[in-house]
C-alpha cells in the first residue's frame, strides 16, 4: 500500500511556520481593509468586551485590539468589572449588536462564574460574531455553508494548505471534541476531504487510534501529553495546546539541549515557559511535519480572527 502525501518519509520533524502563514493572512486582511476604506470611507469595527480580571484574558485581549489596530480597524474595548452582571452584559451586546458602527463582536471567555456562557453567546448577532461560536454559525458549518468558521480550526486549516499539506484522503484525527477547537476542526478537515476520526478523554486505547492518522490535530490541555507512541513516523502533527510549565526540572526532558538552554533563560524571566499537548522532544523525532508551542497555532488564531471580522464587514454592507 502507498503511503499518503501528507506523510514525510525522513524522520525528524520539520517545523510547520505560523508565523510565515499569520503574517501572509495579516497581510492581505491589511490590503482588505484599506480597500474597505477606500470604497466606504471608515474601516471596518470590532468590539471586544472582557469581563473581569483573568490575566490570560487580558493578554489575549491586548493582543487581538493591538492587531486589530495595526491592520487599520477601528477597535473598542470594552472591560467590565468581575460584579457585572449577567443582565448587564447581555445589554452591552445588545447595544453592540443594534450599533451600525460595529461589524464584529467578540466576548473574550471565560466568563465569570455566575454568567451563563451559552446565554451570552447566544445573544451575539450570528452577522457579528466573529469567533464564529453562536449556534446558527455552527449549524452552518456543519452544513458545510460556513460565513464565519472559528478561528483557530480555521486558521489550522490555512497553515496546513499553505504549507502544501494534502488534506484530500487523508486520515485526519482530532484528539479534544470542545466546542472552540476539535468540534469545528474535525468538520473542517471533513470539508477538505479527509477521513477524520476524533477523539476523547473516554476513547479506548487513544495511540492505536492516533498512530494511525496522516494528519494529527491536539487540543486537549494537558501539558506534553500525546508521545512518540501516539504519532505514525512521518505524520502531521498540530499541537494546539497551550500549557504553562512551571517546573523548571522538566525543561530537560522536553527538549533537546538547545532548546532546552533557550527554555531555561525564558523560565528565569517569567517563572515559566510554555508548551503544548505534544511532547516536543520525542515528536521532533517520530513526526514528519510539527507546529512549534509557541510560534504555531496561537498566532493564526488571532489572524483568522482579523479575516473573519473583514469578512462579516463586507457582508454587513453588502447584503
Ligand atoms: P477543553 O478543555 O474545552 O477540551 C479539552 C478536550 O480534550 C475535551 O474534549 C476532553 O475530552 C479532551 N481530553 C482531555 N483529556 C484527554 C485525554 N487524556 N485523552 C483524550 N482527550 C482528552 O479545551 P479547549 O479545546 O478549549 O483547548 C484545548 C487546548 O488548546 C488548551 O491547552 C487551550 O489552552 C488550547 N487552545 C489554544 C488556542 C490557540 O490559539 N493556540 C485556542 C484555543 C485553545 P472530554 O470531552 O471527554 O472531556
Amino acid at each position: 500500500m502507498t503511503e499518503h502525501q501528507a506523510v514525510k518519509q525522513t524522520a525528524d520533524a520539520k517545523m510547520l511556520d505560523g508565523a510565515r502563514v499569520a503574517g501572509e493572512i495579516k497581510a492581505e486582511v491589511r490590503q482588505g481593509v484599506d480597500e474597505f476604506v477606500q470604497t466606504y470611507n471608515s474601516p471596518p469595527a470590532l468590539a471586544v468586551v472582557r469581563v473581569g480580571d483573568d490575566a490570560a484574558s487580558l493578554v489575549y485581549v491586548r493582543n487581538k485590539i493591538r492587531t486589530s489596530e495595526e491592520l487599520g480597524f477601528r477597535s473598542e474595548h470594552h472591560a467590565l468589572p468581575a460584579s457585572t452582571s449577567e443582565a448587564e452584559l447581555l445589554d452591552l451586546v445588545s447595544q453592540l449588536n443594534g450599533r451600525d458602527d460595529v461589524d464584529g463582536i467578540l466576548v473574550q471567555l471565560p466568563l465569570p462564574s455566575g454568567i451563563d456562557e451559552k446565554k451570552v453567546i447566544e445573544s451575539i448577532d450570528p452577522a457579528k460574531d466573529v469567533d464564529g461560536f453562536h449556534p446558527l454559525n455552527i449549524g452552518r458549518l456543519v452544513a458545510g455553508q460556513s460565513e464565519a468558521a472559528p478561528c483557530t480550526p480555521a486558521g489550522i486549516i490555512e497553515l496546513l494548505k499553505r504549507s502544501n499539506i494534502e488534506m484530500r484522503g487523508a486520515h485526519a484525527c482530532v484528539v479534544g471534541r470542545s466546542h472552540i477547537v476539535g468540534r469545528p476542526m474535525a468538520q473542517l478537515l471533513l470539508q477538505h476531504d479527509a477521513t477524520v476520526t476524533i477523539c476523547h478523554s473516554r476513547t479506548i486505547d487513544l495511540a492505536s487510534i492516533t498512530r494511525q492518522a496522516h494528519i494529527l490535530v491536539v487540543a486537549i490541555g494537558r501539558a506534553a501529553f500525546i508521545r512518540g507512541e501516539h504519532i505514525k513516523p512521518g505524520a502531521v502533527v498540530v499541537d494546539v495546546g497551550m500549557n504553562k510549565l512551571t517546573d523548571a526540572t522538566m525543561i530537560d526532558e522536553l527538549f533537546d539541549d538547545v532548546e532546552a538552554a533557550r527554555r531555561h533563560a525564558n523560565f528565569e524571566k517569567r517563572g515559566y515557559t510554555l508548551i503544548g499537548d505534544v511532547h516536543p522532544a520525542e515528536a521532533m523525532k517520530r513526526a514528519g511535519w510539527l507546529t512549534p508551542v509557541p510560534g504555531g497555532v496561537g498566532l493564526l488564531t488571532v489572524a483568522m480572527l482579523m479575516r473573519n471580522t473583514l469578512h462579516a464587514a463586507r457582508r454587513r454592507l453588502t447584503i
